[in-house]
Formats: structure tokens, sequence, C-alpha cells
């Protein structure tokens, strides 16, 4: 390049700019030989992330374009790590070869083309995916106050659409369907930005373009032959944007499409965001991953499709009861057979990813080993509908579960297809040959006989000469530059005929030709030449096959992936003692003997202690708590409140899935939504324990639940000071009772709040149990009707290793604070500070001071260092609140984080 003139302005960089415009939004990788190039903010941008050098094209002109680039061969890690960050990437490839451009009339720039975009949201890279999750790429409409969702995950052809009025409904969904990028308009980016603050966020694009007309009829005409109802505009416009944003990463080819569902959040049990997360259904509160979550516990499915499948039923139970059922009847199916259920499950372990297989093919992006993927996958599917009719046989009526049907169609014609063509084990690649199997196709056997036949004849050539010149060494040998040739060592010179032309010289050996060797050599090239052509033909034909039934080979990973997760269910149920749960429209849930089921996993074997729970919507008590409509759980910390309320939520949300639930006996009403909170204590981890959240949380299951909801409020009231936590809490459980009356459970440290039980009609008390003695405390883990006698606290604090010293001096205090509530009726309490906590009286303070005083950090356990921060802080707030007039400190009264009320 000329010194002094720009150098951007050169024709390959001219060329990179036109390519650059088509594509503002992305990162163009621009293939220069044997490296894909970056320039100008692209470069500044991709260095640092992929720790690769920042350099300049051109350090001598006045004005160098920033540039970075990573090698060809490298380019599938980089691209990952670019995707993940959230960077749309738009791959430039060099369309023909430098000799073929320079052949070429005219201009001999190499042509380049972007042939493939990739975005979070649109992946279809085996090693770019997670192959238990769907990776949707969702797009958000709004209008008039509704709005609509659309997802679309490109590499399975999932598609559906949803829409509704309710923007918490949106947020829920939006968080269960846990997208990789979201396209939406520029008003909602705040909000979108706001559900996952904190949590790994997708990317998202602003305003994505509007879709054409082509787009929108193409969605309506595909929710149609789905059987969807005609879409609603918004949902038409939601699903276009999304379908127009993701063809356009594939230019020149089609997606994959198989169908368009509709999400009814009336035919769903609505789990909104924070009871998703709060009851780690999908991932776990500790690292976002999936140990510890209820589908960590129920998931045993063997195929990747099954695996997606059983995910998408936890974070959509159903609420139709003949969906639930023929769920049920499947599990018990297996359940009653458990060796065909093995060998079911055994079969499927040999079944890849027929929908991640199919949409690789519709796009071209399938390599030969996946293609005998899918060849073998469909090979296994005659045994496994074999396994399935026999199961079918042995029952009565003659007739299996409807859902354990896979259908008539197997794919039996792509099957033998596939079967004849390939290879049983074909290359990686298919540029060298060697994918289609001898005797599928004449004219492949033909130019493969020539190129071997001429490869023979050269063969002979060599004996022949040898003994023709009388040279023993002479050799006929082949390089990628001179092709053929025949090669004598220089001692032989002597021997060398005349029709030998000379080659090459090197330091030890001569090299000829011979117009015969040649002859033969441009017969072998040639063949080899056109059997390569012939196989590529060959080879493509075969992926259109493959594509052009992607929309049965999806249906048919449908129902694999049903039979997967429903097997699942049964060896769930049969390793851990899980029972069909008894479905009904009553709103009411009686579950004897309950189990939490990811707690008895990770306790020791055999010791978790069962529990019954009984509430009913808008139930009266009986005597021992059953039928109330509320329970006030108590009890120590530890002694297992939230594992019982939680353990219920599962055992609900199971029930709805279709799967069998961890008790001895459950009968589940139907529930609409499924709310829990969980107090600020034991949220700390995330950092989001303030007050605020807590009582917006609180805000908008009040909003939210209506009488066939289930609620579980788990230490309601704690992220504030002990008077106004107790009043909003005591406020929330009348609210709970009076207006909304369904099923709830209420677990709280604040044994004050059993008093309600006996002002309201539908309130229960039930406690988690302890024993006592001399030793301390045990817990029982045992629910109990009837209040807690006391709130052990001390006794936990002993437990947990306070020193003696400080467990004397509290149970002084607690001595006189109980007397002082025993002066006047409890509920008073409300109304004005006791007398004793009138004044900070300066011997607390002290003692106070000491007590963190005598604190030895470096002795302290994170967990006992917690607990010991949960009790100073406690103290303090009861310090600061006795120095004013009690709960009506305004300051607290705000929700603001004073002295006297905030938790960190
Ligand atoms: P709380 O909410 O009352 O403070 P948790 O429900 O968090 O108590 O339980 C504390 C611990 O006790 C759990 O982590 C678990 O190890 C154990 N636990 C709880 N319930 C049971 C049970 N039913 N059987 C056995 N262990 C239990
Ligand atoms: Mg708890």
């Amino acid at each position: 390049m000329p010194g002094g003139k720009n150098s951007a302005d050169t024709p390959v960089m001219r060329q990179y700019l036109a390519i650059k415009q088509a594509h503002p939004d992305a990162v163009v990788l621009f293939r220069m030989g044997d490296f894909y190039e970056t320039f100008f903010e692209d470069a500044v941008r991709i260095a640092p992330v992929l720790g690769i050098t920042l350099t300049t094209r051109d350090r001598t002109a006045p004005d160098p374009v920033p540039m970075a680039g990573v090698p060809y061969h490298a380019l599938g890690g980089y691209l990952r790590t670019l995707v993940e960050r959230g960077f749309k990437v738009a791959v430039c490839e060099q369309m023909e070869t430098p000799e073929e451009a320079r052949r070429r009339k005219g201009p001999n720039l190499v042509r380049r083309e972007v042939v493939r975009v990739v975005t979070p949201g649109v992946r279809i890279d085996e090693e770019h995916l997670d192959e238990a999750a769907p990776n949707y790429l969702l797009a958000i409409a709004a209008g008039g106050g509704a709005y609509a969702l659309a997802a679309l995950d490109v590499s399975t052809a999932e598609f559906l659409v949803a829409h509704t009025t309710d923007r918490d409904l949106l947020r829920a969904k939006v968080v269960a369907l846990a997208p990789a990028e979201v396209l939406v308009p520029s008003d909602l980016v705040e909000w979108v930005r706001s559900i996952f603050a904190g949590r790994s966020a997708p990317a998202i694009q602003p305003d994505p373009p509007a879709p054409g007309d082509e787009d929108l009829a193409r969605v309506r005409t595909l929710a149609e032959e789905s059987g969807t109802e005609a879409l609603e505009p918004l949902e038409a416009a939601a699903a276009a944007t999304a379908l127009a944003y993701a063809a356009a990463t594939q230019p020149g080819r089609s997606l994959l499409l198989h169908r368009l569902r509709r999400t009814d959040f009336r035919r769903a049990v609505v789990l909104d965001e924070t009871s998703l997360r709060n009851l780690e259904v999908l991932a776990n509160l500790r690292d976002g991953g999936r140990h510890g979550t209820l589908a960590w516990a129920v998931d045993r499915t063997k195929t990747a499709g099954g695996a997606r499948m059983l995910r998408a039923w936890l974070a959509e139970p159903s609420t139709d009861l003949d969906v639930i059922a023929a769920r049920l009847d499947a599990v018990e199916a297996f359940v009653a057979e458990p060796s065909v259920r093995r060998r079911v499950q055994s079969v499927l372990r040999d079944i890849r990813d027929l929908s991640r297989l199919a949409a690789r093919a519709r796009l071209d992006a399938i390599p030969p080993p996946q293609l005998a993927a899918l060849r073998d996958s469909l090979a296994a599917v005659p045994r496994l509908a074999a396994i399935l009719d026999e199961l079918s046989a042995r029952r009565t009526d003659g007739a299996g579960p409807v859902l354990l049907d896979i259908g008539e169609d197997r794919l039996d014609d792509l099957h033998a297809r596939l079967a004849a063509m390939l290879v049983d084990a074909p290359p990686g690649s298919a540029k060298d040959g060697g994918v289609i199997r001898p005797g599928a196709d004449e004219e492949l056997d033909r130019q493969r006989a020539l190129r071997d036949g001429g490869r023979k004849a050269l063969s002979s050539i060599e004996a022949r000469e040898r003994g023709r010149t009388g040279i023993a060494t002479l050799k006929v040998q082949h390089n990628r530059v001179f092709g053929y040739f025949i090669e004598v060592p220089k001692a032989h010179l002597a021997k060398v005929p005349d029709d030998y032309v000379r080659k090459q010289t090197l330091a030890s050996v001569e090299r000829y030709v011979t117009e015969e060797l040649a002859r033969h050599e441009a017969d072998v090239l040639a063949a080899e030449a056109r059997a390569l052509v012939r196989e590529k033909a060959l080879l493509s034909e075969l992926v259109a096959a493959v594509a052009a039934a992607g929309s049965r080979l999806c249906a048919l990973a449908d129902r694999l992936a049903r039979v997967d997760v429903l097997a699942g269910f049964a060896e769930v149920a049969q390793d851990h003692g899980y029972v069909r749960p008894v479905l009904v429209e009553e709103p009411v849930l009686e579950v004897v003997e309950g189990r939490h089921p990811v707690v008895e996993r990770l306790v020791e074997a055999g010791t978790f202690v069962p529990n019954d729970v009984c509430v009913r919507a808008g139930g009266v008590a009986a005597p021992d708590g059953a039928h109330a409509r509320l329970w006030i759980v108590t009890g120590p910390n530890m002694g297992g409140k939230s594992t019982v309320m939680r353990q219920t939520a599962h055992i609900a949300l199971l029930a709805h899935a279709g799967g069998f639930v961890p008790a001895a006996r459950a009968t589940v009403g139907l529930v609409d939504r499924i709310f829990t909170r969980v107090g600020a204590s034991d949220d700390l981890a995330r950092g989001e324990s303030t007050f605020m959240v807590e009582m917006r949380e609180t805000a908008q299951i009040l909003a939210g639940a209506g009488r066939r909801s289930l609620v579980l409020l788990d230490e309601l009231g704690r992220g504030t000071a002990t008077y106004d936590g107790l009043a909003i809490a005591w406020a929330v459980a009348e609210h709970l009772h009076d207006q909304i009356g369904c099923r709830a459970m209420f677990a709280t440290h604040y044994h004050e709040l059993c008093a309600l039980a006996s002002r309201l009609p539908g309130a229960a008390n039930v406690h988690v149990s302890v024993h006592e003695s001399k030793g301390g405390i045990v817990f029982l883990h045992r629910l109990e009707p009837g209040p807690a006698e006391r709130s052990y606290g001390i006794a936990v604090g002993r437990l947990a290793g306070l020193p003696p010293r400080v467990l004397a001096r509290a149970r002084r205090l607690l001595a006189r604070f109980e007397a002082a509530d025993a002066a006047g009726p409890q509920l008073d309490l409300f109304a004005a500070a006791p007398a004793s906590l009138a004044g900070p009286d300066p011997s607390e303070l002290r003692a106070f001071v000491e007590r963190v005083a005598e604190l030895d950090p470096d002795d302290l356990s994170p967990r006992m260092a917690f607990a010991r921060l949960c009790e100073l802080v406690e103290a303090a707030a009861d310090l600061a609140g006795a120095g004013s007039d009690g709960g009506e400190n305004p300051q607290e009264g705000g929700g603001s984080v004073g002295p006297g009320g905030g938790r960190i």
C-alpha cells in the first residue's frame, strides 16, 4: 500500500466497508486468507474480549486502521466467546479462491459475502448450545395496554406466542423462558433489564426492524397449520419480528419452522418470577446451576429433547385435568412395568437430538458424522415402538396410554436413505470425500474405479520402468506441486532414458515426467475430481432430504421426548417412593407424609421426617388444624418451617406437571398460581434483601393471588424492626384470610402471630416440634398442631455456640420482657411499647457493647458469623426501637433503612 494514502481507501477496504454498512450492529469477521480480521471500532471492542492483539492495518499511513484478527481454524471458540458476551457476529467468507478471482474477467478482488450471522438468540451449532436447555430468541410487542411475546428457538424449531394485559404474568413468562436474546421496543428496555437485574441477563436488542407483511403472513399461516387459534395482532407482530430477525441471520437459507403454539396463561399454573427462583425449580439460588433444584431431583431423562421438555413442563405446569391425567396414566403404566420402562430408556439413550439435527440440516450446517447419528437414532425408533407395543399388549384393554404412542410416522424412508447412502463412520468433513457408501451410486462408483484403476496403472508403470532402465531404486511418486513423477537417485543418472523429461533436481535425486505418466495422471486427477463433485452432490441431496423431513422429525422428536419425560418420572417415582397424586377441581391440598424432593436426598438417607399438610381454600380449621385456609407455622430457626412450605409447593407443582409426588398420599386441587416469598434473612446471599424488595413482592402477591392460588409466605416482615415487621405480617395474614381466602401457609418466627388463630376461624397454628432436654434442644422437624411454645432463640443460640455469659444475660433479659408482656393483653403490643422497652437502658447498652466486644472473628465459621450478626442486629434494633415510641417510629414505618429498622 503506498505510503501517505489513507489505508481505508483500497479496494479490499472499500469492500469491507460496504459489507460492514449492511451489518452495522454486528461485529464483522472478515475472511482474509487464513484469518478472520476485524477493523475499526469492531477491532477495538473485541480485542480485549478475546484477548488478542490490537494492531493497525498500515502503520505508516497517517490514519492507520485498527485491526485485530483470529486464525480461521480457531473460529469456533472465538465465536462462542463473542456470542456469549452478547455480541452479534457476522461471518464474512471468501466466496472464491484468489486464483479463481484472477482468472475471472473484470476486477479481480476476491468476492466476499456474509454467510451467516450468529447472535446469542440465534445459534445452531452443537458446541454453542446447552443440550438440556432451549435457546430462545424472544420478541416482545406492546400496545393499547396489552403485551405479546414470541419465543423462537431456531435450533429446535420451537416457536410459541403468548399475550396478556398483566405485566406480572408477562414477567413470569419471560423468566421461565430464560431467553438468550430479547428484541424489545426501546421504552420497555429498562423493564426487561430490571427482570434480570443481577442475574444472567440476555442480550437486549432495542427496537428491532419492523417485520414485513410477508413475515406476518408466514406466522399466521404457521399458526393456522399448527391448529393454534388465530393470532392476535400483537402476537403476530411479536412472532413476525422474531422470525424476520432470525431469518436475516441466515442469508440464502430458510429456517426450519415446525409449528407455532400459544401459551394460554389460563391453562398453566403461573409461577411468578420470585417463586420460580425461590422454589429453585430450574436454577438454584446459590449459583444459578442445576444442582439441588426440583428439575435436578426429578430429571431422569435420557435424551436432550426429553430434558428440554421436562424443563418446559416444570416451568409451565398444566391446569387441564385431562392433560395431567394423561401424563399420570403413562407414568403409572411405566411404574407398573419397570423392566419395560428400563428397556425403553435404554433405547432412548441411543437417540440423538432429532430436532436440532433437523434444524441444522435445514441450514445446511450438518457435518457428516451428525447425519450418521441421525441414521442410527432413526434405527432405534422401531425398537422403541416394539417395546411400547408390548406394554400396550399387556394391558387388559390392549391400549397403551395415549401419550406413549409414538405415532405411525417413524421416518423409515429417511432412515433407509441415510443407511443406503452413508458409510458406517463418515469423516468429520466432506471435503476429501469418503462419506458416501460404495454401491450407493453407480456414477460415483465408476469415477472411483477410474481413479483407483489409474492409481494402479501408475504403480505398474514403476515396475515396468525399473525393468526397462535397470534402476532398481527408481520410484513413481506424487506430490501436490508436481503431481506424478519418476524419481531416480543421482548415482543412476547415466541409465535414464531419453524420453524422460527432467522436472526438478534435488540434492541426491532427479525427478522426471514422461508423456505416459502425464496422461495417466490427468486421468486419475480428473476421475478423482469427478468423484468428489459427485459425492458432494449426493451429500447435498441427502441433506436436502433430511431438511425436507424437518417437520416430521420435529413431530417424532416431540413424541420421543414425551416418552422420555414420562419414563423418567416413573424412574424417580420408583427409586424414591413417589405416588400418583389425585388431582381434583376442589381447592384443597392434602398431603400425607409429604417429603421435600431435594432435601430428602441431601440429608442422610432415611433421616428425612415426612409431614402432613391439609389446607383448603375458604376452609375452617378443624381442632387439629386440618382444612384451615391459612396455616401459621411457628417454631425455632432450623426447625424445618421453610422446608415443609417448599415441599408443599413442589408437590403441588409436580402434580400439575404430571409427575408422581414425594408423599404417601396427595390430593391436589387445581392451583392457578403459586406464590412464594422468602424472608430477607434467607435471601441475603443475593444481596437483595432490602425491605423494599420484600414489600414489593408481598404487594404483588396480594394483588395477584386469587381463591385458587397457593400462597407460601416465609418469614414475612423480617427485614424491618420487630414491631412494624410483626404488624405487617399480622395485617397481611388477615388480608389473606379475610379477603383472598386461598390456601396459604405462613411461616414465622414471630410467635406472637399465633394469636391470630384464635381470632380467625380459617386460620390454624401448627409448629415444627423440638425436643428439649437438659443438654439443649433437638430439632424433630415434625409438624404438629398448635403454636410453638416459645421462640427457642436462646436455645438455638446455645446450639450455635454463643458464650455462656451471653446466654445467661439473654435469659435474664427474656424473663424481664416476658414479665412485661404478661402485664398487658398481648395484642396491645402494637398499641404501645411495653414499659420495659420504654427507654434505652444504659445497662442493656453496655451489655450489648460487651456482647460485640466478646466476639472473636477468627473463631467464627461464616455460618456462625451470620447467625451472630443477625442476633446483634436484632438486639440493636430492639435497643434503638426502645429509644423511640416502639413501632410507630416514622423512620421505620416508611421502610427506610433507619437505625432501628434496617437489615443490611
Ligand atoms: P427453618 O425454616 O425453620 O429455619 P429449615 O426448613 O430451613 O428451617 O430447615 C433447616 C434444616 O433442617 C434443613 O436444611 C434440613 O437440613 C433440616 N430439615 C428441615 N426439615 C427436615 C425434615 N422434615 N427432615 C429432616 N431434616 C429436615
Ligand atoms: Mg426458614
